[in-house]
């Protein structure tokens, strides 16, 4: 049993808000009942955090001494991965090979964020006067991490690694229905000996615990994962603060299939862009554009084939396309595509829960392919966060890169052709964060990643990835042997 425990500030105990419950998806069983972070709670782990990261035993850490204590979290998630994927399977219901492959991201994410650290420079900057100039970067201070329940493990490290590089100190929300892999988390940083306070773990509802964590006086920057209007409303919390904020939101990402693909890869590019994590991704590859010369034989196939794809329960190690998050969450995706079924759309495959005993109880969703409606019907516009691909034809680059750029999303995009100078004629006028060309979601820690219009602001990952954590200072060394003008007056 999860004991009813949250980290506040160095200590384990109950939160003082309102008891959340986390079911696993595949059954609706309660995997936990636990207090939720309250404001109090938050004030707490900030006015902790602040006095950690002030603390002359973090503050005054070399760089690569305090990579050692990012070593230390990157072995223990190395020692710890597969209970940390069973957990993340059960609270998220993804399958198996998923979560066990965000657990070793997570860990690639410290160790990398570790050697980075130790390679880090600051700057002597040319002089143009008598004196030297030396840019340097000092932490913030402490930093929210708000983070949603698809990918937990992986999220928090992503934000926590670089933050805690920096030498801030974190107080990290996981998102209301998934708090039990971040609680984890607190708890392995705690054995990986990381100084008592540097570290909350704050569930709770976002406009509640989330919102304290925003409005705080004593946190410095938020970095925010999560949909379009939840960092709209981080962003315009954060103007009023003048706090720097990073924001990954949503997405409707296009993936292009021209005639010349390569068609196995790309049939298994839609199908893993659009189905994998049952679609529960922000880079999914949600809209389908197939030039219209191959678009009827594309399609069938692709629904042939996503027909096919193994629906079942996270732990099964078979499982291709696992239940989704919540109940809820399902019953808000089978409402969008009868929306859209309403609208005029085909339903080509899916467009419903699985029938079957082995399913009855858990938060199933078929594949589903729809197509016959326009780019600006709302299915296409609309982030849906579910296993739903809608199918376009295009007809040349033009209309294709008007269609592809016809949404208030920026995140990604995928293009299957073999001639290379298209693709990348194609990916620059495509507005995207991140394009891949004959692959798709494809992920590396050392590569900046983010969105562009309402899919996000900033960066993550990569070397400068630290820095996005860090106040820029510029120090002036005078070398004068002369007095300033006014001296002596
Ligand atoms: P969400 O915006 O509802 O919640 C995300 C987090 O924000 C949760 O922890 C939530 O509790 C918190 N929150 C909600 N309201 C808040 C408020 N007023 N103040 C502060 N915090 C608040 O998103 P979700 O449903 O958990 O996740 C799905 C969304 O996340 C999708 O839109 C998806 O595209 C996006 N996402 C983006 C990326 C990316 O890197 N771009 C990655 C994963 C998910």
């Amino acid at each position: 049993m999860v004991p009813d425990e949250i980290l506040v500030g160095g200590r384990w105990r109950r939160g003082s808000g309102d008891v959340l419950e986390t079911r696993d998806p595949a059954t609706g069983d309660v995997l936990a009942r636990l207090h939720a972070a309250g404001p109090d709670d938050v004030d707490e782990a900030v006015r902790a955090g602040a006095r950690a990261a002030a603390d002359p035993a973090w503050r005054d850490l070399l760089p690569h001494e305090r990579a050692r204590y990012l070593t230390r979290v990157a072995d223990l998630l190395a020692e710890r991965a597969e209970d940390i994927a069973a957990l993340q399977t059960a609270d998220t219901g993804k399958s198996i090979h998923e979560t066990r492959a965000l657990a070793a991201s997570a860990q690639g994410t410290f160790r990398y964020v570790a050697a980075a650290l130790e390679t880090m420079e600051g700057a002597l900057t040319p002089p143009r006067g008598p004196y030297v100039t030396v840019s340097t970067h000092e932490p913030i201070g402490v930093v929210g991490a708000i983070t949603p329940w698809n990918s937990p493990i992986a999220s928090d490290a992503q934000k926590a690694a670089p933050a805690l590089a920096a030498g801030n100190a974190v107080v990290l929300k996981p998102a209301e229905w998934t708090p039990l892999v971040s609680l984890a988390f607190g708890r392995l940083a705690e054995d990986a000996g990381l100084p008592p306070g540097l570290l909350s773990v704050l569930p709770g509802p976002g406009p509640v615990t989330g919102d304290a964590i925003v409005r705080h006086p004593g946190v410095g920057k938020v970095s925010f994962t999560g949909g379009t209007a939840t960092g709209r409303a981080i962003g315009a919390a954060a103007a009023r603060k003048i706090m720097p904020v990073s924001l990954e939101l949503g997405g409707k990402s296009p993936t292009i299939v021209f005639p010349d693909a390569d068609r196995e890869q790309a049939l298994a590019g839609l199908l893993f862009g659009a189905f994998s994590s049952s679609g529960q991704s922000c880079v999914a590859g949600s809209r389908a554009f197939v030039h219209a010369s191959v678009y009827d034989e594309v399609l069938d196939e692709l629904v042939a084939r996503a027909a096919r794809l193994r629906v079942g329960p996270g732990a099964d190690p078979s499982t291709q396309v696992a239940p989704m998050v919540a109940h809820a969450h399902r019953d808000r995706v089978a409402a969008m595509v009868e929306a859209a079924r309403a609208g005029g759309a085909r339903v080509r495959c899916g467009g419903r829960a699985p029938e079957g005993a082995q399913y009855e109880r858990g938060a199933y969703y078929l594949p589903t392919i729809l197509d016959g409606v326009p780019n600006s019907a709302p299915v296409c516009q609309e982030e849906i966060f579910g296993p739903v691909l809608v199918a376009l034809p295009f007809e040349d680059e033009d209309d294709l890169v008007a269609q592809a750029n016809d949404t208030v999303y920026g995140l990604a995009c995928g293009i299957w052709t073999a001639d290379y100078r298209r693709a990348w004629r194609v990916a620059r006028r495509v507005q995207a964060g991140t394009v891949w060309v004959n692959t798709y979601k494809r992920f590396s820690i050392s590569t900046p990643f983010g969105g562009v219009k309402d899919s996000g602001l900033g960066r993550e990952k990569g070397r400068d990835g630290i820095l996005g954590y860090t106040r820029q200072k510029s120090v002036y060394w005078g070398m004068d042997e002369e007095p300033l003008p006014w001296a002596g007056a």
